[in-house]
């Protein structure tokens, strides 16, 4: 019986991944020719474009108002090799194709629907109505569902093996909110683009709200500077509360501030934690072991993972931690 029905999955798979094929063809193609066009055609519409005018905002604010002056701005430890992660998580990753990917998890998520008779993922389609009310709803479902991504990648000593990357950093600027495994966003991305196939959007839509707004607010809660957000910090990652994200000693085992633009959702969690009139020590306490290059950083969680070494120690991020 087994034998049989290992059969059937096998010449089911073998019958759609013509069809996988084309659909993740299809789409990568279709967003390497849009970053061609975008990079031909600089405009203040423009999405890499705002995200690069975003990127050299956060900087000039680290100009002007630097949290730690003896962090000199592209001396500081790291500055050259989050540029680079910079360009990598936000335009090569999409070329290679993560949106592809996400397409091809629509195309099969709904091949298995097919087999309980239902035939579309649209459960309402939103494309109708008032834009403002569109946006809303999208940034709500896409934030959500990136705090509880967040929160697995602290509290699986798998997935830990590769957010571990972000972490060891031992100083905070602009462009280390990219700084962080690739594996993350394949693990991921797909499966929180579900919820917008939904309500009616493809992966190009999915793609353009990703980088324009959660992308750009990553670049400001990672930004070295010395302003006090006040009551804000209650409803918006800020650079106050995304350093204690970072600091090495925190109160919680697996972590605090999981949000990535609601602080709402760590509030309503119970993972909310700014004490007042301290600044965090920012990194991981093995933050000895983490390579300092690109190549060896992709490498390296996978290291974690064949030798069983990630069980041990992975999701303790903290070194005085006690839940
Ligand atoms: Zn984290
Ligand atoms: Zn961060």
């Amino acid at each position: 019986m087994d034998y049989y029905k290992t059969f059937i999955y096998f010449t089911l798979i073998v019958a759609i991944f013509p069809q996988i094929i084309d659909v993740f063809s299809q789409n990568t193609k279709q967003i390497y020719n849009y970053t061609v066009f975008q990079f031909k055609h600089p405009s203040f519409t423009n999405v890499y474009y705002c995200v690069f005018l975003a990127y050299a905002f956060c900087f000039l604010l680290e100009v002007i108002l630097p949290k730690q002056r003896e962090h000199g701005l592209l001396s500081r430890k790291g500055f050259w090799l989050d540029t680079f992660y910079v360009f990598f998580n936000d335009v090569l990753i999409y070329i290679i194709g993560l949106f592809g990917i996400c397409a091809v998890t629509e195309f099969c998520f709904l091949k298995i629907l097919n087999l309980f008779n239902v035939h579309s993922l649209i459960i309402y389609d939103i494309k109708q109505w008032n834009p403002f009310l569109q946006v809303f709803i999208m940034f709500v479902i896409q934030d959500f569902c990136e705090f509880c991504a967040h929160y697995l990648l602290h509290r699986s000593n798998f997935l830990w093996s590769f957010h571990k990357i972000h972490h060891a950093q031992e100083t905070l600027g602009a462009g280390s909110t990219r700084r962080f495994h690739f594996a993350e966003m394949f693990i991921f991305k797909p499966i929180i683009y579900i919820p917008f196939a939904m309500i009616g959007y493809s992966a190009m839509d999915y793609f353009l709200f990703q980088i324009t707004v959660q992308n750009v607010w990553g670049f400001f809660t990672h930004t070295n500077i010395k302003v006090k957000w006040g009551f804000l910090n209650y409803i918006f990652n800020t650079p106050e509360t995304h350093s204690w994200h970072h600091a090495i000693n925190i109160p919680r085992r697996y972590g605090v501030n999981y949000a990535s633009i609601l602080n709402i959702w760590d509030l309503l969690f119970g993972f909310y934690y700014l004490p007042k009139g301290i600044h965090p020590k920012i990194g991981i306490p093995d933050q000895k072991k983490m390579p300092t290059t690109f190549l060896k950083q992709m490498i390296y969680p996978f290291k974690l993972i064949f030798s069983g070494e990630y069980k041990k120690n992975s999701a303790l991020q903290s070194s005085n931690s006690k839940k």
